[in-house]
Order: C-alpha cells, then sequence, then structure tokens
C-alpha cells in the first residue's frame, strides 16, 4: 500500500518479487540412450580419451526406473513412463496396466500446436520411440505399431522399419498412406538430408540400422539434424525424441566394443543436440536412460589409449537408478531422484502443456 502522507516515495511496502528465470522452454529435445547406466557413460568417456560431449550438462539427477509389476524394466514400461507418465507392465506400449490407452506428450504437443518427432538407430517400430506414438499391449505387434503412426499427426520420424510400413501382412503400404497425408517419403540419409518438407518419414533401413561398427556411420546425428531443421520451421516449438538404441543391445551381449562404439556414437547426436539449444536459446536438452543393462562395471581403463576393460553381472537389465542430464532452459529442474514417470511432469509444465 502506498500512504502519500507518511511516506516520501509512493513504493509499494511489498516489492513485487522478482524473478530471473530462465527463458522460456519452447522446445524439448529428449535423448534415451537405451541400457545406459553410470558405467556405459563412463566407458564411453575413456574410449572417447576422456571427454564426451554429456558433460556440459549442468544438472544431473537420477531416475528410479522399476515397472509397474517389475522391479526391472523393459524398454516398453520405461519408454511409456517417460511419455505418459504412468508406470505399466513390462511389454506394453503406452496404455495402463489395465490396458487403456494413454495419451503421450508428443501426442499431447501435436494437439496443442508444438510439431513433434522421433528419430532412433533401431527400427522405428521398436519399442522405446513407439512408446511415444502408438498403444499396444504388446510391443512386439510391430504392424499394428507402425499403422499408428498414421494417427497421430508427428511431423518427422526418421530410423530403421521400412518393412513395417511396406511388407505387412494385411497388404497395407503404409508409405502411400503417409505421403497422402503430405509426408514426404525418403529412403536413405542422403535423400533425407535434402528434404525441404514439413513432413518427412524417413527409413533408413528394412528392419534396425546395422551397429555402428557394421556400417551405420553417422546415421544418429544426421538424423538429428534433419529432424531439428524440419521442426524448427514450426515457430510454436518443438519436442523430440531420439534414441541410441544400441547401447542395451552391445549389453545384452557382454560386449564392451559395442558398447563404446554406441555411447561415443550417441554422444556425438548428443554435442549437436547441445550445439542447437546452445544457438537457440529457448530449448532444453534432457538425456537419460530407460533402463541399465549388463550390470556393467568398469575394471580397468586408460585415457590416452581410450582401452577400457569391464566385466558383466548379467545378460539382461538391471535395476539400479540411471542418471539424467539436462542443459538449457529449465535443466535445473531435472536434479534431484525421482521417479522416470516425472520426466513426463517436468516436459508438461516446462512446455505448458495440459493432458485434457
Ligand atoms: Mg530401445
Ligand atoms: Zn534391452
Amino acid at each position: 500500500m502506498c500512504f502519500a502522507t507518511v511516506a516520501v516515495s509512493c513504493k509499494p511496502e511489498v516489492e513485487e518479487e522478482k524473478e530471473y528465470d530462465q527463458p522460456v522452454v519452447e522446445s524439448i529435445i529428449f535423448l534415451i540412450g537405451d541400457g545406459m547406466g553410470v558405467s556405459q557413460i563412463y566407458a564411453g568417456l575413456t574410449a572417447n580419451r576422456g571427454k564426451l560431449n554429456l558433460e556440459k550438462c549442468e544438472f544431473t539427477g537420477f531416475v528410479k526406473t522399476h515397472s509397474s509389476n517389475s522391479y526391472i524394466t523393459d524398454s516398453a514400461a520405461g519408454g511409456t513412463a517417460f511419455a505418459c507418465g504412468k508406470k505399466t507392465k513390462n511389454g506394453m506400449i503406452s496404455m495402463d496396466p489395465d490396458s487403456t490407452a494413454l495419451r503421450t506428450i508428443l501426442e499431447i504437443a501435436e494437439d496443442e500446436g508444438l510439431a513433434t518427432g522421433l528419430v532412433s538407430t533401431s527400427s522405428i517400430t521398436h519399442a522405446t520411440p513407439a512408446s511415444f506414438i502408438a498403444h499396444q499391449i504388446n510391443r512386439n505387434r510391430y504392424e499394428e505399431i507402425a499403422a499408428d503412426f498414421l494417427k497421430t499427426d508427428i511431423d518427422v520420424f526418421i530410423g530403421g522399419g521400412r518393412n513395417h510400413f511396406d511388407d505387412r501382412t494385411d497388404g497395407r503400404i503404409l508409405t502411400e498412406e503417409l505421403k497422402n497425408k503430405g509426408y514426404t517419403i525418403a529412403y536413405s540419409m542422403d535423400e533425407i538430408a535434402e528434404v525441404n518438407s514439413r513432413k518427412l518419414a524417413g527409413f533408413t533401413a528394412e528392419m534396425h540400422n546395422p551397429r555402428i561398427s557394421h556400417g551405420r556411420g553417422s546415421m544418429l546425428e544426421e538424423a538429428l539434424q534433419a529432424a531439428i531443421k524440419i521442426l524448427n520451421k514450426n515457430e510454436k516449438g518443438f519436442f523430440l525424441m531420439a534414441e541410441g538404441s544400441m547401447i542395451d543391445w552391445g549389453s545384452h551381449q557382454n560386449n564392451t566394443e559395442y558398447v563404446t562404439d554406441e555411447m561415443v556414437d550417441f554422444d556425438r547426436a548428443i554435442g549437436k543436440a547441445i550445439d542447437f539449444a546452445e544457438n537457440d536459446g529457448h530449448t532444453l536438452v534432457v538425456i537419460t536412460a530407460d533402463h541399465e543393462t549388463g550390470g556393467m562395471a568398469i575394471l580397468d581403463g586408460d585415457m590416452d589409449e581410450g582401452t577400457v576393460e569391464a566385466a558383466y553381472t548379467t545378460k539382461g537389465h538391471t535395476g539400479t537408478m540411471v542418471p539424467v542430464f539436462a542443459f538449457g532452459p529449465g535443466a535445473g529442474e531435472f536434479s534431484g531422484i525421482y521417479d522416470n514417470t516425472e520426466i513426463f511432469f517436468k516436459f508438461m509444465d516446462l512446455l505448458n502443456l495440459e493432458n485434457d
């Protein structure tokens, strides 16, 4: 209040609380390293001779990964927790444990006018990307998952899995249906890099892409950049999920070289995402994993030589917490220890989205 008779200056008694908040989050790039625990990261850092782009992230946290019916999650329940904010049973794709479809952050963002995209090194119909766009009781229903892509208005998706769209038991040619919905269809990274339309379906393999040492090249970082280029045309911002799928697969095989190759490749994509966010100023980058795989431990290493010696306790997934890293506006929200489902709610809040 201001009493002019008493006060010399007419200042309110209670000063308005000044908030020096970070810039508004307009876009989110969510990067999932499947199976990426702390040992996978440190093995990659060592193989990369002592550094990773990941280290540019100022905020880190830990995520509890268990699913609704298992101490040890799989990628379907793990992806669903991130995508929908709900724990479900292993194997289920964005449905609750009673098989009711849940809206995903990608679907909500798309409905609210954001541009949306998915990128993966595996088939784009595999559990992790599928969790953001499909609703199926079983992650192995790849053709049904592919058909679910037609039920959204996702703007860009790039990955393997062409056969699930074009070589189907029901005879539907989904790429024709996508064309009719306005998508440009591309079948190689060269073609994808040229695309200038606002809707793109990019298929880089009939099934999964090869692992990095078998000729995948720089597909992941190029696909990420191609997706960002298209999504960034939308003035209201975008939501993009990109997955380094095969850190998990190397860990399942207890193959340390496979793990480090895939980790370093994933980190190159992280570098591109952070570069974009740094220039843009309104993009949040969050990097995490759905679970750890292999129970990997590092026994020895040499930063100068880039060599790592590791041991494994299982060929499956483990229940340990996984790290989260964040860069950009809103990054501070991601420090602490919380359930995987919280990632969804943090994204919803930061993007000012409502699930109704
Ligand atoms: Mg995956
Ligand atoms: Zn796995």
